[in-house]
């Protein structure tokens, strides 16, 4: 049994303690430590230690392994404070600010030797294990453009979320989560970014955004977060060779078409008249040379980050949320504000 403690207990570090409770019988949350005194009451509600400070915490021999769920600035100090206090660390997303801060956590990492990785716990989303799956049966051929979005319409960004020094906006908040399953997904480098930022309501972060990623095996790639949109599009378009795939929303709702004949879709000199006019290129595709197919079922559980994080203690399993990943991601990143604060798409191989 791995003991835990998490260092801000708000809504990620609540959630972090019940999930582990309720699910993760390897590991027992045993205190937390938050900057806010009056969150004492709620961590004692919750039947675990307050610790009075981050030394006191930092100090506890009990502790095996740390869980850093504070705003995103703090992310770098704390990771490379528990690491050299002998702690093992879990650091919620974005894990850093930057490329560099996660190098200089990845390098304590090392002179520690001990487990370092990020809550990238969206790798089990239901809806990317689907697309992980289509793809890698090569059920509809092979994927070249892959369209990612998340969007919503409330027009406001949580507490800390909206200021800048605390790491705040979108690509950080939400884009990190749409990156890094396209690099899990899409095994190839990255070797452009175009980014465009915007700020329709918040006076100093992004509060929507467009990357366009372009991999160097030819697949393409849009994320977008939105926080702004009041007419949403689907989760995940997904367009491969032999057929297309939407997944609608979190739901899961959605479908794949695949190409059932090799019937050439071509026409003699003579007009072909459709609804959107003399077209014979967008003229409409006969039924019978298309299957419709429901998406795959697939096994989606948030859990699984800890199980897997207790195994690689226990010598029974790999990581499966590694720091290099995370790097990758990071790059990405940088090179997203980069592209915005230059006004053009940037080269790069990631
Ligand atoms: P929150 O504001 O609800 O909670 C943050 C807590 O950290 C607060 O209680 C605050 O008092 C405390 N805190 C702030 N600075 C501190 C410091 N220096 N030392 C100790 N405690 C400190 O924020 P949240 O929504 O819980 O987000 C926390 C982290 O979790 C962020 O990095 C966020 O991106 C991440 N997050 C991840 C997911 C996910 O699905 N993986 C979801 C939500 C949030």
């Amino acid at each position: 049994m791995y003991r835990l403690a998490i260092i801000g207990y708000g809504g990620m570090g609540a959630w972090h303690h019940s999930n582990i409770r309720s699910h993760v019988k390897e590991i027992e949350v045993t205190g937390a430590y938050d900057i806010r005194p009056e969150t004492e009451q709620t961590v004692r509600a919750a039947h675990i230690r307050f610790y009075e400070s981050l030394e006191q915490l930092l100090s506890d021999p009990q502790v095996d392994i740390v869980t850093i769920a504070v705003p995103n600035n703090f992310h770098k100090e704390l990771s490379v404070a528990a690491l050299r206090a002998g702690k093992h660390v879990i650091c919620e997303k974005p894990v850093t600010m930057n490329a560099q801060e996660l190098e200089e956590i990845m390098a304590a990492a090392q002179e520690t030797g001990k487990l370092f990785s990020v809550h990238q716990n969206r790798r089990w989303d239901k809806d990317y294990r689907i697309v992980k799956k289509i793809v890698s049966d090569g059920v509809i051929g092979t994927p070249y453009s892959i369209e990612t979005r998340v969007q919503g319409s409330r027009r406001s960004l949580h507490g800390w979320r909206g200021y800048r020094i605390n790491g705040g906006g979108m690509v950080y908040d939400w884009g990190v989560h749409l990156i890094d399953q396209l690099l899990d997904l899409i095994d190839s480098p990255v070797v452009s970014v175009d980014a465009h930022l915007f700020s329709v309501f918040s006076e100093e972060v992004d509060d929507n955004f467009k990357a366009f990623l372009r991999f160097e095996n030819g697949i393409s790639a849009l994320v977008e977060i939105a926080t702004n949109c009041f007419i949403s599009q689907p989760r995940w378009h997904v367009s491969c060779t032999d057929g297309t795939a939407v997944i609608d929303n979190w739901d899961c709702e959605g479908k794949m078409v695949r190409l059932t004949s090799d019937e050439i879709m071509t026409w003699d000199n003579d007009i072909v008249y459709t609804s959107a006019g003399p077209t014979r290129t967008m003229a409409p595709r006969p039924k019978h040379t298309v299957t419709e197919l429901a998406l795959p079922e697939v096994k989606a559980d948030w859990s699984e980050y800890y199980k897997n994080i207790a195994a690689v203690l226990d010598g029974r399993e790999k990581l499966i949320v590694r720091p290099e990943q995370c790097l990758r991601v990071m790059k990405v990143i940088d090179t997203i504000f980069e592209s915005q604060k230059t006004g053009r798409g940037i080269a790069c191989r990631i």
